[in-house]
């Protein structure tokens, strides 16, 4: 902005010293702090034809005066004043409540406009708002600010409106006018002036369409200069090896790749060997083959001669992987060691040594695994599982090691895309959008409480062809205690309902031990059903159990409801996700029916983040997602990926870091701090 901008607020007319205060405590400063003030509704005074008018919707009509207004007092104080007025050839009644003061004011003859609640059978209007003459066409809609202290809206329409009248004319254009063109954006004076001053629904459209690609073009900006800035000064790490050698493993698996797999791979192949430090979020439904992928990586950094960690959540989880990879890689010189909090007394004193004097190659665990005492003789390559459930911080822990390894990070909670670049813009995205082939669909159902008898013998018919069954118990928002005791009596209760199988418990309260007894008995067939918290939402790996059964489905998350049926249909046999619900409401039902038609991890985490906004996917509290002022990641999707797709180019053309014409740009980018001290060319 200008610096005239940067003025006071006080500057305008009626803003003392005491409004001027006032006003700084809601974040209001500077003329430019009013500009960027933006409406977050506005109220539509549109006149519409009167059989366009919907029952009980407030509405603004405009006619003529057509009798005396006839007023009524009753109670203390309190008035009714009715008159009647000619819209559109039909006779319309105007309710006034306790506003008697105004009838010296209207007179027969008068055209008046009237904003209020219409009742459409009584052809009568409940006065709001009530104006002299015709509807001005300009301030059909008006802008609703949101405010605070003794700072009314009202006052705030006014100083902005004075503001722009005064310094409107200062605000100069940030994008290049080939990005207007391309877009057919209106410049950033016309677009500022109609976000407050709209004149009509498609003015405002366009001028929103503006502020908004203007804001996340900048954020995209800063993002990528700040990810190309982070490259270019970490030492980061060249791997060489072999890839005859990768493609040898690969044809060694038992299966082919999916294509998917293959351009992930290839993808990752191509950051290994790039002197740039990999950043990369590797996202792919439940069962996709992320672990393979994951391997393979993994394989690359031995060929290259730098050790491996693959961090899991869970211990259950570690000691699949454990298993899983000793087996794969048997035939590769690969040594493999185990590392959790379990991992104690001699054991641990080996597998700590071995990993420091490189020995082992490959290093699988939990989080103790970069946290602890574990010194790594040269750790080329970092792959988290379940990204989401791993913070900066655990980053943080290893650059302070003195590490600078690639990262890669799996996740199979599919988190939307456009978030993704929101709040991971800094990183690289690499999609498995294939399932491999022959997976049989699993077939989901919804049915009510009342169902359970019939749930409950199903189940049965499935355990004595063989198969097992999982059953996830209500989760109780915020109370771990309750979810265990939910499942204590679940569990008590089927285990008089199969009185004739075996059916396990499974709790976050019990110790990681105990889980591993539970889980091993479970893959082994000693469980027939397994009663859980969510402890088992993760990656666990048990082909022969067929029934996911969720109680009060409702409760959950879709996505986390996906990730729950993911654990069934990774045999052989058909599977099946009952979920078990009584939703109340429209979001609820529409939920569960949206569950039994969709298949598709991603499209139901878009879906996730309609109905229950963004906070799900990174905790409530602290969503992750950086504060937009005008643009909106979940409606304003298209706009987020054009900005970053523009972003991209930008940053990689030369002209940007030359021309003239991206000065303003360049600009914010020193300002943000992303490019200090930085030659630009
Ligand atoms: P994810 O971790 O993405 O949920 P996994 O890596 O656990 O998925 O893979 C699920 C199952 O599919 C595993 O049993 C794995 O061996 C198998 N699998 C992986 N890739 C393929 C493929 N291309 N073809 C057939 N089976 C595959
Ligand atoms: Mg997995």
């Amino acid at each position: 902005m200008n610096g005239s901008l940067n003025q006071p607020v006080s500057v305008l007319i009626g803003i003392g010293e005491e409004k001027e205060k006032e006003l700084n405590q809601i974040g209001l400063f500077t003329i430019a702090d009013l500009f960027q003030h933006f409406p977050y509704r506005y109220e539509n005074h549109e006149v519409l034809p009167i059989d366009q008018l919907r029952h009980d919707d407030r509405v603004t009509i405009s006619g003529v005066i057509q009798t005396e207004p006839a007023v009524r007092f009753y109670g203390r104080k309190k008035s009714r004043m009715t008159v009647r007025l000619m819209v559109e050839n039909i006779l319309v009644t105007a309710v006034f409540f306790n506003r008697a003061f105004l009838k010296n004011r209207i007179k027969r003859g008068d055209t008046v406009t009237i904003s209020g609640k219409w009742d459409k059978y009584k052809l009568t209007i409940t006065v709001q708002d009530f104006k002299q003459g015709a509807p001005d066409p300009t301030k059909q809609l008006e802008p609703v600010y949101s405010t605070g202290g003794n700072v009314t809206v009202k006052q705030l329409r006014r100083f902005i409106t004075s503001a722009l009248a005064a310094y409107g004319e200062h605000i100069e254009e940030s994008l290049p006018s080939s990005f207007l063109n391309t877009y057919k954006l209106p410049s950033r004076k016309e677009s500022y002036k109609a976000i407050h001053r709209p004149a009509n629904k498609e003015q405002l459209k366009h001028a929103r369409r503006r502020l908004v690609y203007e804001e996340l073009l900048l954020f995209q900006l800063k993002m990528q200069a700040f990810k190309r800035q982070e490259r270019l000064s970490s030492k980061g790490c060249i791997h060489q090896f072999d890839e005859e050698k990768i493609s040898a493993f690969i044809k060694e698996l038992p299966f082919s790749l999916t294509h998917a797999q293959k351009r992930v791979v290839n993808e990752i192949m191509k950051d290994m060997k790039d002197p740039l430090k990999m950043n990369r979020l590797l996202q792919g439904d439940v069962g996709s083959g992320k672990t393979v992928v994951a391997s393979i990586t993994m394989y690359a950094a031995y060929l290259a001669k730098a050790q491996s960690a693959l961090m899991v959540p869970t211990e259950i989880l570690a000691e699949q992987h454990y298993q899983g990879m000793k087996e794969l890689f048997k035939d590769t010189g690969v040594v493999i060691s185990l590392l959790t909090g379990s991992t104690k007394g001699k054991a641990r004193k080996e597998v700590n040594a071995a990993v420091e004097s490189g020995d082992s190659h490959i290093v699988v665990g939990t989080h103790a695994l970069i946290q602890e005492d574990v010194t790594f003789h040269n750790l080329g390559l970092v792959i988290t599982d379940e990204q989401h459930r791993f913070g900066v911080e655990q980053r943080r822990v290893l650059r302070d090691k003195g590490y600078e390894p690639d990262v890669l990070f799996m996740t199979a909670t599919p988190i939307p895309r456009t978030l993704a670049i929101t709040v991971f813009g800094d990183m690289d995205v690499s999609i498995i959008d294939e399932l491999p082939a022959g997976r049989k669909p699993i077939e989901t159902y919804w049915v009510k409480h009342q169902m359970l008898e019939r749930v409950l013998r199903f189940i049965h018919k499935e355990i004595n062809q063989g198969r097992q069954a999982y059953v996830i118990c209500p989760l109780i928002e915020e109370s771990e205690k309750l979810d265990v005791q939910n499942a204590i009596d679940v569990h008590a209760q089927l285990q008089q309902y199969f009185t004739d199988k075996h059916v396990g418990l499974m709790h976050g309260r019990l110790s990681a031990e105990e889980k591993d007894q539970i889980m091993e008995a479970f893959s082994e067939c000693k469980i027939h059903i397994l009663v859980s918290t969510t402890v088992v939402e993760v990656g666990v790996n048990v082909p022969n159990a067929t029934v996911m059964l969720i109680y009060d489905a409702d409760r959950f998350g879709l996505s986390q409801l996906h990730q729950l049926r993911g654990r069934v249909g990774r045999g052989a046999h058909q599977s099946y996700c009952i979920l078990l619900a009584d939703p109340k409401g429209e979001t609820g039902k529409e939920r569960m029916q949206i569950m039994q038609e969709t298949e598709d991890g991603f499209a139901l985490s878009e879906k996730d983040l309609e109905l229950r906004g963004p906070g799900d996917f990174f905790g409530s509290k602290q969503s992750g997602l950086p504060d937009f002022k005008i643009a909106d990641v979940v409606h304003d999707y298209r706009a987020l990926e054009t900005a970053r797709q523009d972003a991209a180019s930008l940053i990689k053309s030369k002209d940007f870091w030359t021309a003239e014409e991206f000065q303003y740009l360049r600009n914010y980018l020193k300002q943000s701090g992303v490019l200090s001290g930085q030659k630009l060319d």
